[in-house]
C-alpha cells in the first residue's frame, strides 16, 4: 500500500510512521499542498491523504484517477475543501475523521475565551516586564454570562459541556436539536436570538448555507460588545464585516482559530516574508483580536486518533472497499 501526504508537517510524518504498525505500508511525504499543479507532478500510489487547505478540486480529482489512485483520505473532520461529486464521477473514495477528541477543539474555543476576557497573554509580557499593573487587564465573570453556540455536533456539544460546567446559560441553534444536551440544559433558539448572547461560538460546518453566516447584517443584529469565536472554519466569517464591527466598538473581542485566506499563511513560518494579505494584518493590529493558526486540534491525543483513524480507513477502503464507520465515508 502506497499513500501520498499533502501538506506534510513534521508531526504529521512522526506520527504516521509511528503508528503504521504495517511495515508493507509505503509512505511518502509532501510539504506543499495539494493543487492541480502539484497533482501534475503524483507518482502512482494507492490514497492521497490532505488536509485542511489542499485543493481538491475536480481537475485535481481527474487527475488523481487518471494516476490509478483510488482514495482521498482527509486527516481531518470537514470537507468543504473536496469536491465530492467530483470524485464520485471520477471513481474516487473520500473518507474523513468524523471525530477525533472533539474536546481537543472545545477547550481550544474555551482557551481563546478566557484569553481574551481575562488577558492572560497580556499578563504574562507585563510581569516578565515587572509591570505589575491591573489597569487595563479588567475581565468579566463567565458564570452567569450567556453563550450562543451554533453548531452542536461533535465540538458543539463537547462545547456546550464545558460552558455549562462554568455555570453559564448556553443557547444553540443547529438544524437538529440535541436532546442529550437539552436534558443537560442548553436550550434550542433560532439563530436571531442566538446572536443576542455574549459569547457566540460557532461549530457548524462551512457550506453554501453558512458561508458569511456572520456579515454585516448578523452583526449588527449581535448584542454591542459581543465576544465572537470562531474554532470551525474561517469562510464562516466575511473578514471585511468583523473588521467593520470590531473598528465600530459593536465586537469588543474576537477569538478565531481559523481565517477565510488562511491557505496562504497558517502552516509556515512567515516571519522573513511581507505578509500580501492586507485583512489579517488589520485583524493582527486590534488589542481585543486573538488568532491562533488553526492549532485547535493540535493535541497529542487528538493527532493519535486522527492518524490511526486515518491508516484504518484506508485499510478498510482498499481491503473491502467499504467502512465500518460509516460518518467516515463521503464518497
Ligand atoms: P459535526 O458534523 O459533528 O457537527 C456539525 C453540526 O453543525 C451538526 O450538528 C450540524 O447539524 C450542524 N449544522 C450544519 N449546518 C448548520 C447550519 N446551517 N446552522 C447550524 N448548524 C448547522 O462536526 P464537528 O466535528 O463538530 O466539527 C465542526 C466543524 O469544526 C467542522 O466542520 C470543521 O470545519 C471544524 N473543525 C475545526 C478544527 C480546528 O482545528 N480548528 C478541528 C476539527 C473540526
Amino acid at each position: 500500500m502506497k499513500i501520498v501526504f499533502f501538506s506534510a508537517q513534521p508531526y504529521d510524518k512522526e506520527f504516521f510512521k509511528r503508528l503504521q504498525g504495517n511495515a508493507s505500508v509505503e509512505l511518502i511525504f509532501h510539504e506543499a499542498s495539494l493543487t492541480e499543479k502539484t497533482a501534475s507532478f503524483l507518482e502512482p500510489a494507492d490514497a492521497v491523504c490532505v488536509f485542511v487547505n489542499d485543493q481538491v478540486t475536480a481537475r485535481v480529482c481527474e487527475m488523481l484517477a487518471a494516476r490509478g489512485i483510488g482514495i482521498i483520505a482527509l486527516r481531518c473532520a470537514g470537507f468543504n475543501n473536496v469536491d465530492l461529486e467530483a470524485a464520485r464521477k471520477n471513481g474516487l473514495r473520500v473518507c474523513r475523521v468524523p471525530a477525533y477528541s472533539p474536546e481537543a477543539v472545545a477547550e481550544h474555543a474555551l482557551a481563546l475565551i478566557m484569553t481574551l476576557n481575562r488577558k492572560t497573554h497580556k499578563a504574562y509580557n507585563r510581569v516578565r516586564e515587572q509591570n505589575f499593573s491591573l489597569n487595563g487587564l479588567l475581565g468579566f465573570n463567565l458564570h452567569g454570562r450567556s453563550i450562543g453556540v451554533i453548531g452542536t455536533g461533535n465540538i458543539g456539544t463537547a462545547f456546550c459541556k464545558i460552558m455549562l460546567g462554568l455555570g453559564c446559560r448556553v443557547k444553540a441553534f443547529d438544524l437538529i436539536a440535541n436532546k442529550d444536551l437539552e436534558a443537560m440544559g442548553v436550550t434550542y433558539h433560532p439563530l436571531m436570538e442566538i446572536l443576542q448572547t455574549d459569547i457566540i461560538s460557532l461549530h457548524c460546518p462551512l457550506n453554501e448555507q453558512t458561508r458569511h453566516l456572520i456579515n454585516a447584517e448578523t452583526i449588527s443584529m449581535m448584542k454591542k460588545g459581543v465576544m465572537l469565536i470562531n474554532t470551525s472554519r474561517g469562510g464562516l466569517i466575511e473578514t471585511s464585516s468583523v473588521i467593520q464591527g470590531l473598528k465600530s466598538g459593536q465586537i469588543a473581542y474576537l477569538g478565531i482559530d481559523v481565517y477565510e485566506q488562511e491557505e496562504h499563511l497558517f502552516f509556515k513560518d512567515l516571519s522573513d516574508t511581507v505578509i500580501q494579505d492586507d485583512e489579517i494584518q488589520r485583524l493582527m493590529s486590534f488589542s481585543n483580536v486573538l488568532i491562533t493558526a488553526h492549532q485547535a486540534f493540535f493535541t497529542e491525543d487528538a493527532i493519535t486518533q486522527i492518524t490511526t483513524t486515518t491508516l484504518n480507513n484506508i485499510d478498510q477502503l482498499l481491503k473491502s472497499g467499504n467502512l465500518t464507520n460509516r460518518a467516515a465515508l463521503l464518497v
